[in-house]
């Protein structure tokens, strides 16, 4: 009905109607068409709380938000392993935008943690597709049960910060199917979001936003998605070309720039007009979709909020060591360090910072949870929460306050400076002062617990000191009293990684060719992401993917596989778990799958295909069934162009985390139901020195095509970077001028958000400066303004005089 609509008034609009409704109005809204009853409807962050900005605050849109619940960011969220939950916080976060007149909530985001110093990790679920797409789906369900549209996000293979508004993913399709797109995919034909939106970077040279195989064939041809495409903001680069690929709005405005470009290219004959209507009737739809859907707006329950906010920090904590120490009993005196616990670390800096509201420290649930035990609890900064700069009297503090108390809690992570959108890390390290700290704490006291605050995994060298390590992530606004209601035993922990905690930042497969260089990023690792790496290769970690303990135990008993629906390929996973401990409990059940020998091309050791979490009290015992169909035995055929099965041998396995394998029974696959595998063994990737070896021979045969050569950054053009053009002195006075006009803009900012922009600036290709004077500056001037970097200065003159006349 809504696209029998949205047709009519396609058909009713004028070309400059049309091209109008291509971009948004402001940095948030759509526009307007009073003439044809349609309403400018408003589409914010996003992903794990709602970001709208107060009407007037600044242009890039940081500040100034309305307090909105902050829940835990996606890497804690991700270690709940809990669809269900993941869909009530959905719920959540639909009625706050609803509440808020908001049409579409800019989220989740769902991109694949191909290495952990990617600076948005944080707002990223998992290295694994399966989990991140299966979780992203019921947040999507979530969102829009409440008549408001979620937008998966960033669609795709935008795996790193740096450079990524001009970076080329260089990467073979049975990579992208089978990693870097998979989880969009579940997403989108399981939960239809009403929007997508395209990444800033390029795939195989091609920008997102302008990517036909990407939007037009993979999104909506092979997935059959019907809702709509939206840029990245300020990620168009060839709007007329990016309406030809699919992408059917920029946001925000191009101050009417690419209106007249649309318009320009439809008269011309380069723009097809059919391919203009169908975007346009997909946005319009958007409108009527969202006009339909929103509910009476019964004011949110934040409190109710704040509450399910705490049990998602609490079910998104993972114990990832206790040799018994936990939980604490309230009966000791205790010793509180690390500025974490007062001042908490609780979300990344960026587009997803919510303005929470409220916040509970760590410190205060503390006090509370201890009030009337006659415990005496002393604290100790141990750091400065912003700098953490070396402080040897900060330390001392510490180690005495640690010495004279029974228990020592010592909160410790990565500041914002050190982890945001917008730049990578640059080391997988905490602070060299908070590695420090923790091994003086522990040192002076035997009975150390570690809490670590931060968005993505970090190195440990103290390891063994500590008797328990929790990682809280960042936990979101109630995550200081969860933290405290687990170290007390007032909830039993249950997280387990999403991703893998490897010893070393060297160690991860992709480390080689992160984040690239020039312009250009190879993933030569192939399918070696996360888990599927370090079980390949049986390289020893820190703690393995799905790894987290309970105060329980389970016992896995009585594996069988049955025949479902009478095909080999639909198989009913059995089983008996019990609750062989003292306190009720709840375990993350996790099945992969192993293909033995002869199961076609190279493939990974063993692949998470199935999970369930499931609760159980002390003592219970409970039978329990996952079902799993052809995609849990299927990879991508790249001759086939599509999934496929081979017939072989294979062993499903039933794990408590991805090297804790309880259970495991072969499975023999059928001949007949061969489907023809076209590659071969001769793919198998080699190893050799704790490395992967991907020379250029090997990565051109993934490639099916010559790797290509990585631009250079001269001569400059309207894509080269404030950065590169920044080696010229006329280059740097604009991008100097450019930074100053942002934090104008901003009015100040904290620290880690200057640091951010300074990085969004450099990172910046000169085409959005068009975007960013609002349309002030036309492409014409950027043009002749990189005809002058570049020395052409009759080119240059000629382009000025063009630019002025218009
Ligand atoms: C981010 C998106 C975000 C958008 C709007 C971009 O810089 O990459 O995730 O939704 O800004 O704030």
């Amino acid at each position: 009905m809504t696209r029998k609509d949205a047709a009519t008034l396609v058909a009713a609009m004028t070309l400059a109607e049309k091209a109008d409704f291509c971009s948004g109005a402001d940095l948030w809204r759509l526009p307007a068409n009073k003439r044809l009853g349609l309403p400018a409807i408003m589409l914010t962050d996003g992903p794990h709380g709602l970001r709208k900005q107060a009407a007037d605050k600044d242009h890039p849109g940081l500040t100034g938000n309305l307090p909105a619940t902050c829940f835990p960011t996606a890497s804690a969220l991700a270690s709940t392993w809990d669809v269900e939950l993941l869909r009530v916080i959905g719920v959540a976060l639909g009625a706050e935008s609803a509440g808020a007149d908001v049409a579409v909530l800019l989220g989740p985001a769902m991109n694949i943690k191909r290495h952990p110093l990617c600076g948005r990790n944080f707002e990223y679920f998992s290295e694994d597709p399966l989990l991140s797409g299966k979780l992203a789906a019921a947040m999507v369900h979530g969102i829009q049960s409440q008549g408001v549209g979620a937008c998966i996000k960033h669609f795709a293979a935008n795996d790193q910060e740096h450079r990524r508004m001009v970076t080329d993913v260089v990467v073979d399709e049975r990579t992208l199917r089978e990693i870097h797109l998979r989880g969009f995919e579940i997403a989108v034909k399981q939960a239809a979001p009403w929007m997508v939106m395209s990444a800033y970077n390029r795939i195989n040279g091609v920008y997102c936003s302008e990517n036909d195989w990407l939007l037009n064939q993979v999104l909506r041809r092979d997935w059959g998605f019907q809702g709509t495409v939206v840029t990245d903001w300020g990620a168009a680069n060839d709007r007329p070309r990016g309406l030809e690929a699919g992408d059917d709005l920029e946001m925000p405005t191009s101050g009417g720039i690419n209106d007249r470009r649309i318009i320009s290219a439809v008269e011309r004959g380069e723009l097809a007009e059919e391919a203009l209507d169908r975007s346009v009737g997909r946005v319009v739809e958007l409108v009527l979709k969202s006009l339909k859907g929103q509910p009476s707006a019964s004011p949110p329950d934040f409190d109710a909020h704040h509450a399910l906010a705490r049990r998602a920090a609490a079910e998104g904590t993972v114990l990832l060591k206790n040799t018994g120490l936990l939980p604490l009993s309230p009966a000791s005196n205790i010793a509180v360090v690390g500025s974490f616990a007062k001042t908490p670390r609780y979300q990344g800096t960026g587009s997803s910072r919510v303005t929470p509201t409220r916040l509970d420290c760590a410190f205060d649930a503390l006090r509370e949870m201890v009030g009337g035990h006659g415990t005496r609890l002393s604290y100790a900064a141990g750091y400065d929460p912003e700098q953490s700069g070396p402080d040897d009297r900060l330390i001392s503090d510490a180690v005495a306050i640690a010495a004279a108390a029974d228990v020592a809690v010592v909160f410790v992570g990565l500041p914002a400076m050190y982890e945001s959108e917008g730049f990578d890390r640059t080391h997988m390290r905490l602070p060299d002062q908070h590695d420090r700290l923790i091994e003086a704490v522990s040192e002076a006291n035997a009975n150390t617990v570690v809490v670590l605050v931060n968005g993505a995994p970090v190195e440990m060298p103290w390891v063994d000191s500590p008797k328990a390590i929790l990682e809280g992530y960042l936990g979101g606004q109630a995550g200081g009293a969860a933290v405290v209601d687990l170290l007390f035993g007032r909830s039993n922990p249950c997280g387990k990684l999403a991703e893998t905690f490897p010893l070393r930042q060297t160690d991860v497969a992709a480390d080689q060719w992160f984040p690239g260089s020039g312009r250009q990023v190879q993933y030569r690792e192939g399918l070696y992401v996360g888990h599927r790496h370090f079980d390949s290769f049986r390289r020893p970690v820190l703690f393995p993917f799905g790894h987290g303990l309970s105060y329980t135990r389970f016992r896995y008993d009585n594996l069988h596989l049955d025949l479902d629906e009478g095909s080999a390929f639909h198989q009913r996973v059995r089983f008996t778990l019990t609750n062989v401990g003292k306190v009720d409990g709840a375990e993350i059940v996790q099945v992969y799958i192993h293909p033995a020998s002869g199961t076609g091309p190279y493939r990974p050791e063993q692949e998470l295909k199935a999970f369930r979490k499931v609760r159980l009290a002390a003592g219970e015992s409970r039978d329990l069934q996952i079902e799993l169909g052809p995609d849990a035995f299927a990879f991508y055929d790249i001759k086939l162009g599509d999934w496929a099965v081979a017939a072989g041998d294979y062993e499903v396995r039933l794990g408590a985390s991805s090297r804790d394998i309880r259970l495991r029974k072969r499975l023999v696959l059928n001949a007949s139901d061969q489907a023809n595998p076209t590659s071969t063994e001769n793919d198998r990737p080699v190893y050799r020195d704790g490395q992967l070896i991907v020379d250029d021979v090997a990565f051109a045969s993934m490639l099916g095509r010559p790797v290509p050569v990585p631009e250079g950054a001269r001569p400059f053009h309207l894509n080269s970077t404030l950065s590169e053009v920044a080696s010229t002195r006329l280059g740097r006075r604009v991008a100097n001028a450019v930074k100053a006009q942002f934090f104008k803009r901003m009015g100040g900012g904290d620290p880690a958000t200057r640091k951010m922009i300074e990085h969004l600036v450099d990172d910046m290709p000169l085409r959005s400066l068009v975007l960013f004077f609002g349309g002030r500056v036309s492409f014409k001037a950027a043009e002749a303004f990189t005809a002058v970097l570049n020395g052409q200065y009759l080119k240059a003159l000629r382009l000025f005089v063009a630019a002025a006349r218009r």
